[in-house]
């Protein structure tokens, strides 16, 4: 599993920064973020939960059926929405409640 950042959508607010673990993100000279190493990542889905521009992508492995499956997510106040993108362009949304992260 690994992320791939569009740099499109980027604003450069480097939320994702801040958050990796492993601190395998960087920002160029334009203030996009990159990753340098994909493989380096463990799919922890930190820098996903921040991105609040749906520029982080993160690729399902194989071993879970990934199959070019990809998911980011979006917001709204306190609901984060988890937007799973399959091979086709078909999309499935699970809301949670950011408020409830802890209960499980
Ligand atoms: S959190 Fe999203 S918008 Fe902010 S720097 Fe990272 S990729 Fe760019
Ligand atoms: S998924 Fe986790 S380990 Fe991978 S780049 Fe994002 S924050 Fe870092």
């Amino acid at each position: 599993m690994s992320i791939r950042i569009d740099v499109d959508k980027c604003i450069g607010c480097f939320k994702c920064i801040k958050v990796c673990p492993g601190s395998l993100i960087y920002s160029n000279k334009s203030r996009q973020a990159y990753i340098k190493y994909e493989k380096d990542c463990w799919g922890c889905t930190a820098c996903v939960k921040e991105c609040e521009f749906g520029a982080i992508h993160y690729y399902l492995g194989a071993d879970i059926g990934g199959n070019g499956a990809y998911l980011y997510t979006s917001q709204n106040s306190d609901e984060l929405k988890w937007n799973i993108v399959d091979k086709n362009g078909t999309k499935v949304v699970v809301n949670t409640n950011r408020k409830e992260s802890n209960k499980y």
